[in-house]
């Protein structure tokens, strides 16, 4: 690992170009370094998939196989596959950095995207739900502090307060409407 950054040999610039054939596993997946996969619990390079290394956001060193890796996500503690076919796609069609990795299990990163969406919305609309008159507008965002509520422990106490007030809100609304 600590040869990763020694200056090239020949003269000039570092560029991947000089660096030794095989620096970074290109030869083979069993000989990329270790620490590409870090926490990872185990690499299957049975499957491993040979990169495209021209589309991928890397600074120093690429990644020139993508391996089926194990993984224990740190919010649930299963343990979850970050495929190879995941890696090709988020290194060579989304352009993420050849670091970045999946940290959490797919169901923990679909609750993750859902809770800043609701998040997101919530920062949107607070403001005009809470001077506008739509019953509805109202119900929907006392659901959504709800639903970031039972996800999220220390959401800030401003939120917890409009939800109190749109509770008010929607009990003198309905009241109204009832009589
Ligand atoms: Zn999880």
């Amino acid at each position: 690992m600590e040869n990763l950054l020694a200056p090239s040999r020949s003269s000039g610039p570092l560029s991947v170009s000089r660096i030794p054939m095989d620096y970074f596993g290109e030869s083979s997946s069993t000989s990329m370094p270790r620490h590409f996969f870090w926490e990872c619990l185990h690499l299957d390079h049975d499957s491993a998939v040979r990169a495209d290394v021209s589309r991928q956001n890397y600074s120093v060193c690429p990644r020139h196989w993508y391996i089926d890796a194990t993984f224990k996500c740190p919010r649930c503690s299963k343990e979850f596959q970050f495929t190879a076919a995941e890696q090709k796609q988020w290194c060579e069609e989304l352009g993420f950095y050849v670091d970045s990795y999946a940290k959490n299990c797919p169901a923990c990163r679909h609750d993750e995207r859902k809770r800043k969406s609701l998040r997101h919305e919530y920062d949107r609309d607070i403001e005009t739900t809470l001077q506008s008159t739509d019953v509805d507008a109202k119900k929907r965002l006392a659901t959504i502090i709800d639903d970031l509520c039972s996800s999220e422990a220390d959401l800030p106490l401003k939120i917890h307060e409009n939800r109190k007030i749109l509770g008010r809100q929607i009990a003198r609304i309905t009241s109204k409407n009832d009589g």
